[in-house]
């Protein structure tokens, strides 16, 4: 069995028809800059036609000679071609901006778009996007500010998020582990958070928090910098705020958004009671502290081998329908896994889809554990939502953030429920209270971050804020949303440091659309479990809808209403079962004791 992916669809090396393909996208991007100086005062059709065809064939170009160096720079970190490449892709692709802009603002005056559509299959196909970017040109500024915008943002934005990359990477944190000093990266050392043994869980967290002193301060002008960025550029534009260019861009309306976390509000204190039944399991009286959030509670030694796994995804797989089956059998036959940890091979996993080629390749550090095989079913959920959506054109391919997760978490939750019942309790246990954990990560701790980052936006509008201002602001939210059920006396300050997502200069509020994508693929499943055959049927036409429609509209198919709490409440509903559940457990073994 080859524990590799192979790559050989895309390219077997970067040789000569690498580079020809580098070359002919090169021309492709000079014709569109002709096209978009010199064609756009012809036949509005004709114009149209010209311009969906041009951004398909650059579409599929760029795309492939992307994922090749980038798919084997994410196995292999130190092979320097894969870098140079992705580098000469990355800087080609920025000379689509102008063209592109060009050619939205002569769209802007073009309003018989729909009567066009009727007449012609392509422009039809692709309406939503060309009113979208209609939509959008009320937001353009001048060709000048545009390229001005773009290039200043590499020493602005980009600049600072390389810094807080950099910065947190580097970072090493002092631990003394049975009675020997030793320095370890940041990231492993938050990885101790998961340590069976609570002394150096704690050890571990207070040595992180004392870590951050030496960046704190270059990192809140990065974080500061960043968000005053984009509400100064957002703003410059004609957005309201930061917050409404993100719903835009996500295809969602500020109602659902409310609805949602209104109903993530309210069941607050179920999760809550969770926490606190956790906090007296490991023998604290004032609530849980921040370092035993991610404490295990049971005990796994149950271990899966990679062709076990396989089994299991497949087997569960076809208990929801044919095709998913039959779409993991491929993935595992083909090769598109590249399967066990390496040394320079990224950690984590992630699904790479090549809707050109209608494959997926997926990356993941399979050791074994039962949280391996749910990153498999996970990953391979996006690549079926890969599948379906391969067959709509390249403008209709790339799907919001918010429902980003839906086919992954559906697809996980499918393979989890099932293997649930086959534990014996304490392991049982473990896993329920591993998906807690994730739970309240993506309820209430994303809640504590919507919270932070609402109001970062807020007090740095008029000047940087200063670390000291940034963990009052961090201690605050954690407070409103984790309440008493965290021992207030050590919560994390410095949670703004360590999350990536706060440093996108183009993202931003990039919290809530995780929760957004657990509630809405919980409440599918709780839809599938009532009616399987009526919810698969419907259920590949929606991931097909998923990159040209609104979100609101996409849930419609599932005759979901988004835009009321009662959607919301019915998904946290499932959540509240597995934290009673939970809590009859944590009892039962008390009681058994
Ligand atoms: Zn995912």
């Amino acid at each position: 069995m080859n524990l590799k992916w192979n790559l050989d669809a895309l390219y077997t090396d970067f040789d000569a028809q690498y580079e020809d393909d580098l070359k002919a996208l090169k021309e492709l991007i000079q014709d569109f800059d002709y096209f978009s100086i010199n064609e756009l005062s012809c036949n509005t059709e004709a114009i149209l036609f010209k311009y969906i065809e041009l951004n398909e064939k650059i579409n599929t170009l760029s795309s492939k000679l992307y994922a090749f160096p980038a798919l084997i720079n994410s196995a292999d970190t130190k092979n320097e071609k894969a870098e140079k490449y992705l580098d000469i892709i990355e800087q080609l692709l920025t000379q689509l901006t102008a063209p592109l802009v060009r050619f939205k603002r002569w769209l802007k005056d073009i309003d018989q778009l729909e009567l066009l559509a009727e007449k012609n299959h392509k422009i039809k196909d692709n309406l939503f996007h060309l009113n979208e970017y209609k939509k959008e040109t009320h937001y353009l500024l001048s060709d000048g500010e545009e390229v001005l915008i773009s290039k200043l943002r590499l020493t602005g934005g980009e600049a600072w998020s390389k810094l807080h990359g950099k910065l947190t990477s580097n970072l090493m944190v002092s631990l003394r582990i049975e009675g020997t000093e030793k320095e370890i990266p940041l990231s492993e050392a938050r990885n101790l958070a998961y340590d069976k043994d609570p002394k150096i869980r704690k050890h571990a967290y207070e040595q992180e928090l004392k870590s951050y002193e030496k960046i704190e301060d270059a990192i809140a002008m990065s974080i500061s910098s960043i968000k005053r960025e984009a509400d100064f550029t957002n703003g410059f534009r004609g957005y309201k705020s930061s917050l409404e260019k993100t719903l835009m861009d996500s295809r969602l309306s500020s109602d659902t958004l409310q609805a949602m976390l209104n109903a993530m509000k309210k069941y607050l204190p179920e999760f809550r009671k969770y926490l606190k039944k956790k906090g007296e399991s490991l023998g604290h009286k004032k609530g849980l502290p921040f370092y035993d959030l991610f404490a295990p509670i049971g005990e796994s030694n149950k271990t899966y081998t990679y062709d076990e796994a396989q089994r299991i995804i497949i087997d569960h797989y076809a208990s929801f329908s044919p095709s998913l089956m039959e779409f993991a059998k491929k993935a595992f036959e083909q090769n598109w896994i590249d399967v066990e940890p390496r040394e320079g091979k990224k950690g984590g996993a992630f699904c790479f889809n090549l809707p050109f080629i209608n494959e997926s390749r997926i990356l993941t550090n399979f050791t074994g554990s039962f949280s391996n095989v749910s990153t498999l079913a996970h990953e391979l959920g996006h690549g079926y939502h890969g599948q379906i959506i391969a067959e709509e054109s390249p403008l209709n391919r790339s799907y919001p953030m918010p429902l980003a997760e839906t086919a992954s978490i559906l697809c996980e939750t499918i393979v989890m429920n099932n293997l649930l019942q086959t534990l014996e309790t304490s392991e049982a246990l473990y896993v329920l209270e591993n998906s807690l954990t994730t739970s309240t990560q993506v309820i209430v701790d994303i809640l504590s971050r919507y919270i932070f980052e609402s109001e970062l936006f807020d007090k740095s509008s008029e000047s940087s804020l200063s670390s000291k201002q940034l963990q009052e602001i961090m201690l605050k939210a954690q407070k409103e949303a984790y309440g008493d059920a965290l021992d207030h006396n050590t919560l994390h300050p410095y949670m703004w440091i360590n999350k990536p997502h706060y440093y996108s200069p183009e993202l931003h509020y990039y919290n809530f659309p995780y929760a957004f994508g657990l509630l809405y693929a919980k409440g599918l499943f709780a839809q599938f479990l009532k009616d399987k055959d009526v919810f698969v049927k419907k259920y590949d036409q929606m991931l097909r809808e998923t990159g040209k429609n609104t979100i609101e509209n996409v849930a419609k198919m599932m005759d979901i209403d988004v835009t009321k709490e009662d959607f919301w409440i019915d998904s946290l509903e499932i959540i509240k079962k597995e934290i009673d559940q939970f809590c009859e457990l944590i009892d039962k073994i008390k009681t058994e004791k």
